[in-house]
């Protein structure tokens, strides 16, 4: 399991510093790396647009 962020992002960059693990990229879209997210859900909690779910 990790969390995933759908086309809602905007790049906005909330999520990047909140991750503990630095398991999100930066982009056009952010992404998560599947392999290094611990699914603590911080990321989700904080995004303006709501754009990151469980997988
Ligand atoms: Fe990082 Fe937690 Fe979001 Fe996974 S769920 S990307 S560990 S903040």
């Amino acid at each position: 399991m990790a969390y995933v962020i759908s086309d809602d992002c905007i790049a906005c960059g909330t999520c990047i510093s909140e991750c503990p693990v630095e398991a999100i990229s930066e982009g056009d879209k952010y992404s998560i790396d599947p392999d290094t997210c611990v699914d603590c859900g911080t990321c989700a909690g904080v995004c303006p647009t709501e754009a990151i779910h469980p997988a």
